[in-house]
């Protein structure tokens, strides 16, 4: 799949999309990890890869270069992750510019958090955008990009409501989103609910489930508090069953995330985004636990 455009239709078509989301390293260990990660993956074929943006330039510009170098250098399909944080408009165009000179024909539009720190109350630069909303807009005026948006099952941690959340999710929609992809989640019950509600909002963009496999107890409780998605205690108990031996946990997570990625399938997800953290062990063997192979002829599949 060489472009954007390409993404989008075959969204369109409803085809099942499978991701994965990489991030951009701040270290030469780290970046021979990405690309040892990317050539794994690589050999999955998956529908795109996408790479989350920072907060400060340089994170930035790594994920221009990445996201580039993916486009340029590897047969996947980059999708580039941008926010309104600290931007003024001006500078959120020529970022967009720069994806699009990179040949990155696809952005995750967000609004990002708030500079001051998470639970904090976001404040917009002076010169920049409000909503990730806004932000899909200004992309869609630019040119023909494939626009994704994020989702959240369990609520948006600002929000006041569920209702409110899928109204938006629909506005992003109208706005010129083509899918969205959902925060971190353990329960299959709130992607589920999100997902009638947006239905029932006027939304029919394709809402891809996010999934992050548990490998590290600590980590993964970590990431629950960060992202306010709730680490249901039942599961929490079962991983500290086995807390002493970090292998067990890893096996556990595989076991566990591969059960949750059939019935969100089997609930007709359109789709699983899997959270790397940028190694490739468990989203592989939760993959291969599901029977997708490189070639099943999903979406995205072959056509490199
Ligand atoms: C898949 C995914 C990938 C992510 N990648 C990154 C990343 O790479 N870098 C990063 O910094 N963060 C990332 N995030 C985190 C994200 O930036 C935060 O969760 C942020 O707090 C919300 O972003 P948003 O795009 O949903 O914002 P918005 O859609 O603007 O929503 C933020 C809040 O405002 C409300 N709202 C939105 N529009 C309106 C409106 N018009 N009127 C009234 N209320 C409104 C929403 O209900 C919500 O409560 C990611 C999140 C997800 C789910």
């Amino acid at each position: 799949m060489s472009s954007a455009l390409d993404l989008r239709d075959a969204l369109d078509q409803g085809g099942r999309s499978f991701s994965f989301e990489l991030f951009p390293p701040k270290t030469e260990e780290g970046e021979r990890t990405l690309w040892r990660t990317v050539r794994e993956i690589e050999a999955l074929r998956p529908t795109f890869v996408s790479v989350t943006y920072g907060a400060g330039g340089s994170t930035q510009e790594r994920t221009v270069r990445i996201t580039g170098e993916l486009a340029r250098d590897t047969t996947l399909t980059p999708v580039a992750h941008l926010t309104c944080v600290g931007a003024s408009v001006d500078e959120l165009r020529e970022v967009i510019g720069a994806y699009m000179a990179e040949d990155v024909r696809t952005i995750l539009a967000l609004r990002g958090d708030p500079p001051s720190g998470l639970g904090t109350a976001w404040a917009p630069h002076p010169g920049g955008l409000e909503h990730a909303i806004d932000l899909v807009k200004l992309i869609r005026s630019l040119g023909t990009m494939s626009i994704g948006v994020a989702a959240f099952p369990e609520g948006h941690p600002e929000s006041p409501s569920l209702e409110h959340d899928a109204r938006i999710l629909a506005r992003k929609q109208q706005a010129g989103a083509d899918f969205a992809i959902t925060q971190l989640f353990f329960r299959v019950d709130d992607y589920v609910r999100l997902v009638d509600m947006a239905v029932a909002e006027g939304c029919t963009m394709p809402i891809i489930p996010g999934i992050m496999p548990v490998t590290d107890i600590k980590q993964i409780q970590r990431f629950a508090d960060l992202s306010g998605a709730v680490f249901p205690k039942a599961l929490a108990e079962r991983f500290h069953q086995v807390a002493d031996d970090p292998e067990a946990v890893i096996e556990l997570g595989v076991e566990v995330a591969a059960d949750m990625c059939q019935r969100l399938l089997d609930a007709g997800a359109p789709g699983l985004h899997f959270y790397t953290l940028n190694r490739s062990r468990s989203t592989i063997e939760v993959y291969e636990a599901l029977g997708l192979g490189a070639a099943d002829g999903r979406l995205g599949a072959g056509t490199g």
